[in-house]
């Protein structure tokens, strides 16, 4: 992993990550869009059986498999998925935008309506992920969306995973399918003979859902693009270096192409934190993930001060970004680009992956610039209202004429002094 010294001239290659390149599987994931369009139903049953390896006759999960998976799932975990759920439900149902109007002469405010319909693509290939089943179908339901989808691969028993479909369940999806990948998307934005279409797709997903995402945005809304994760960690002379390891091994064991970040001001930190993950990792069970991802993305910056720490995190602007210094709420203020912010020794990236209430599906590749990650506002539309008195009416007058004439669009000034003619007519007969 390489250490490096902070440079203002080197921030360029320092924020660099592993990116996936898109471009290079759209035309095979154009090829499958297309062909769900034309064949429907048939299509997924027969892309299921070839990237999934598997045989399906129905697409529609059933109560029957929801009930069995209820039964062959550890007590534990349904206890923990319900414990989970409650805190996500209640973090949520916080971010409800309000309604409000200003009344006066212009009478203007918005009312707020959730998205009819919305599909959730909860990734299901190479590991099972339950846990993003709870934190996009709850927002979505806790906005009001009448009709939440649900869409995952089937395992290689031809059912969905146990504790995916149980957790779908608990948030309350109304559908659950067992379709993934291309196909899925594919489904849930255009239809099928089974699958009805949505208003809008979120989830994350590998190389392929993710292309997908991309190619039916326009016709669909989407939540965003997400790529292999990261953490940003930003460490002063006090912070704990075996937590500091934890979190960057953590992080590193999702993908090797995930990103793993250590920035401090203390070189003694740098140095031991580089030795005890090279001791620490010996003990993990996806070693060999680790190695590659910190050996391709991990790096140490060494900064004069937290400072200059935190202006390489906005800069960096991390999907997760953890602070382990002194006072940590005090640094808040300056932070202006991150996907979700952990504070202090006690509070893990894993604590929110899995339900400390906040949601884990955030932007990377440094999209947290321009976005937040998925809340209850992603599934809510702000609709505005107006209204105007006879006095506001009036005062824009001088607004709307000559703007509207100077643009060219002489039906817009001519609506306007329609209105005013009649007014001043009226005003006239009095
Ligand atoms: P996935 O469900 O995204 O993809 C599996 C599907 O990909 C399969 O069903 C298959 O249809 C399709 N597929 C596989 N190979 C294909 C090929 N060669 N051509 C066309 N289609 C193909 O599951 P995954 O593969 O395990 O990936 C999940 C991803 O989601 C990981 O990168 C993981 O890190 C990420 N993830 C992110 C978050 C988050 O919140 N950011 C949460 C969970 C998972």
């Amino acid at each position: 992993m390489e250490v490096v010294v902070f440079k203002k001239e080197k921030i360029e290659n320092l924020i660099k990550r592993s990116e996936i390149d898109i471009s290079t599987v759209i035309p095979k994931v154009s090829e499958i869009i297309r062909e769900v369009k034309e064949c429907g139903d048939e299509a997924l049953i027969n892309l299921t059986r070839k990237f999934d390896g598997v045989e399906i006759d129905k697409i529609k999960v059933t109560k029957d498999e929801i009930k069995r998976s209820y039964k062959r799932l550890d007590d534990s975990i349904i206890h923990a998925l319900k414990k989970a759920s409650k805190n996500i439900k209640k973090f949520h149902e916080r971010q409800i935008p309000k309604e409000w109007f200003i009344n006066n002469d212009i009478y203007a405010g918005q009312i707020i309506r959730p998205i009819e319909s919305v599909g959730c693509y909860i990734p299901g290939g190479r590991a099972v992920y339950p846990s993003t089943a709870l934190m996009t179908i709850i927002p979505a339901k806790v906005a009001g969306v009448k009709r939440v989808v649900c869409c995952t691969p089937p395992q290689e028993n031809g059912f969905v995973d146990d504790a995916t479909l149980v957790a779908a369940d608990i948030a309350g999806a109304d559908e659950i399918y067992k379709v993934g990948g291309v196909q899925a998307i594919a489904a849930l934005a255009y239809g099928t003979e089974t699958i009805r279409p949505v208003n809008k797709i979120v989830g994350p997903g590998n190389i392929f859902v993710t292309a997908a995402k991309k190619l039916v945005y326009g016709d669909v809304d989407i939540d965003f693009l997400a790529g292999p994760s990261e953490v940003l960690i930003i460490a002063d002379e006090n912070a704990k270096e075996e937590y500091i390891t934890a979190e960057m091994l953590a992080q590193a064991e999702h993908d090797p192409q995930a990103s793993s970040v250590l920035v401090t001001n203390s070189t003694k930190i740098a140095n031991n934190v580089r030795s005890l993950i090279k001791k620490k990792i010996k003990k993990y069970k996806r070693r060999e993930i680790i190695e590659k991802s910190l050996k391709e993305n991990g790096k140490i910056v060494i900064t004069k001060n937290i400072r200059e720490s935190i202006d390489f995190a906005n800069k960096y602007a991390p999907e997760h970004l953890v602070l382990m210094v002194k006072n940590p709420e005090k640094y808040l203020k300056y932070i202006n680009n991150a996907g979700s912010i952990f504070l202090g020794d006690n509070t893990p990236v894993s604590a929110g992956d899995y339900g400390l209430g906040s949601n884990h599906v955030l932007p990377t590749g440094g999209f947290a610039k321009a976005c937040g990650g998925l809340s209850t506002e992603s599934f809510i539309k702000k609709i505005t209202v107006q209204k105007l008195s006879k006095k506001g009416l009036l005062s824009l007058k001088d607004i709307v004429i000559p703007l509207s004439e100077y643009e060219g669009l002489d039906g817009h000034a001519k609506s306007f002094k329609k209105r005013l003619e009649v007014l001043k007519s009226e005003h006239d007969k009095c």
